[in-house]
């Protein structure tokens, strides 16, 4: 099993399908032929990995192949996205997927919805990866309902998910990426078993994935991406279109120069791609996952067959797959090799205090003087809020005065279940098209969110920066926030987290891993 493997140590290959649009068709026919030629005759495959509509665009639900490739003897990966279900739906989902015996979900935040019938799909992003993550594994440990008589409670059959996350090294700037990794930090304490990474050309980059996880003390297989690139694939990464996906100058140009070749540069792609993995080999990965645009099992033949025979020989490819940006941030300094070597000091501590923001300062004096739950303002807050109840004249104009202050001051939307204090004082609902509440997304490019490119900074490198500045960085890898409680939209957050209602009522949020199990909302 593709579990047991990773758990043994096994070095594991799995390869990526795209389920297209159509219940049937060409995508489909691929990865279903896939599966019989391999299931019964090597190479030796772990996983067949199935995305979930990428690109946000519509296509077949993995979850209706993933029991075809299982019976062919092959386990299947099924991609998850945040994007398409709220919280109901994931567990919906996740009680089918068991029912039909696929386990392996590889959780994802979802790149932004970007097609659908008649106009564009609203993307949903009720729960974000962490969040669903941590869903999935209450449901592992047997989630906890109410019953049928009031007050009582049963326990649902558990679920046995093994559970990937995914993370994206390739951001050039300290506070785009360094988010990535916290997040990563936050999904390996919500329970994922195993990490996949992004795509991408630069294993000094790749290689920063493992010397952060280690230089934290943390236990989990990673498995490098190979993506065999194709020139027009690389045209429109190049081009930005593809979330999170890097294609810098010089490895277009080596593209273009490979695609005159008389095979127009098949034989070259699937030589780096067979060169990475007997790269991610010798780095010390767990596996890798192989994947590219109309791969032929003869070519994953080739692929992996090619990477044993060149095994020895990995160190030197590692300055062919070396495509970095100007001014490229890394994490760590130059490693002296590429070959497992002991853990590197946390990096975070050596970084100073960076810029100061006047807005988080005010914003922070003003909570400490009436949302500090030991201070004298907030008690008579909460006294005031308990006199004037829920419909009076008064509540409905404390209200309007809380909403019109914060909508001027921080884009607020009114959802009643405030996370100012988590981020710094930045806004999910109004900052982040996606309304991540634990980390970003991996759709950011050159510090801007991936859906408004042009005109809005991710929201996640401004929070980096104020937390950076008052040497609270700690908080962005240990601080879990829960998903928003829906029911309180459009009322007061501040009556709600004075008569304590909201996600924080009672306390600061617990971390992840000492709270009880269970969904919180
Ligand atoms: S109440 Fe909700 S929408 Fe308003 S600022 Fe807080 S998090 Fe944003």
């Amino acid at each position: 099993m593709f579990r047991d493997a990773l758990k043994h140590d096994e070095f594991v290959i799995t390869c990526e399908f795209v389920p297209g649009r159509g219940k049937e068709g060409a995508s489909v026919d691929a990865a279903l032929g896939f599966a019989r030629e391999v299931g019964t005759s090597g190479p030796r495959i772990h996983a067949v990995s199935l995305t979930d509509n990428p690109g946000g665009n519509p296509a077949i639900m993995p979850d209706a192949l993933a029991p075809a490739i299982q019976a062919c003897g092959l386990e299947a990966i099924v991609h998850f996205s945040c994007r398409d279900l709220n919280r109901n739906a994931v567990e919906s989902r996740v009680m089918a997927l068991s029912r039909a015996g696929v386990n392996n979900l590889l959780v994802v935040t979802g790149d932004y919805t970007s097609g659908g019938f008649e106009g564009n799909a609203a993307g949903v992003f009720d729960l974000d990866a962490v969040q669903a993550i941590k869903y999935v594994k209450a449901m592992n440990a047997g989630l906890e309902v109410p019953g049928a008589k009031k007050g009582t409670t049963i326990r649902l059959p558990s679920t046995d998910c093994f559970v990937g996350a995914a993370v994206s090294p390739f951001k050039r700037s300290e506070q785009e990426l360094m988010p990535q990794f916290f997040k990563l930090e936050k999904k390996i304490a919500a329970g994922a078993d195993f990490v996949i990474t992004q795509l991408g050309y630069d294993m000094r980059k790749f290689l920063e994935v493992k010397r952060y996880v280690d230089s934290r003390g943390l236990r989990v297989p990673i498995i490098g991406n190979v993506y065999v690139l194709s020139l027009g694939a690389a045209k429109t990464m190049h081009a930005g279109l593809v979330p999170g996906c890097v294609v810098t100058d010089d490895l277009l140009r080596v593209l273009e120069a490979e695609s005159r070749d008389p095979d127009k540069g098949k034989g070259k792609r699937l030589e780096r791609a067979a060169r990475m993995v007997a790269m991610f080999r010798g780095m010390g990965f767990q596996g890798v996952h192989i994947g590219g645009f109309a791969l032929k099992t003869q070519d994953f033949r080739f692929i992996v067959e090619r990477a044993a025979a060149i095994a020895p020989h990995w160190e030197e490819f590692v300055p062919e797959v070396s495509f970095s940006r100007d001014g490229e941030f890394y994490a760590f300094p130059p490693p002296p090799s590429y070959r497992p070597a002991p853990p590197d000091a946390d990096p975070v501590p050596s970084f100073g205090r960076g810029r100061r923001s006047l807005k988080y300062t005010f914003a922070r004096g003003m909570h400490r003087a009436v949302f500090d739950r030991r201070g004298l303002g907030c008690r008579l807050m909460t006294r005031y809020y308990r006199a004037i109840g829920e419909r009076s004249i008064m509540a409905r104009a404390s209200h309007f005065a809380e909403y019109l202050l914060k909508f001027l001051t921080f884009d607020c939307r009114d959802c009643g279940d405030c996370a100012l204090p988590d981020m710094a004082y930045c806004c999910p609902q109004g900052k982040c098209a996606k309304q991540q509440r634990n980390g970003p997304c991996g759709g950011s490019r050159d510090g801007m969110c991936e859906v408004f490119p042009d005109d809005r900074r991710c929201v996640w490198t401004i929070v980096y920066d104020r937390l950076k500045h008052v040497g609270r960085l700690d908080e962005l890898r240990g601080r879990y926030t829960p998903p928003r409680k829906t029911e309180l939209q459009y009322t007061s957050a501040w009556a709600n987290y004075y008569l304590g209602r909201d996600h924080g009522a009672g306390a600061t949020t617990p971390a992840l891993g000492t709270e009880p199990k269970g969904p919180t909302a």
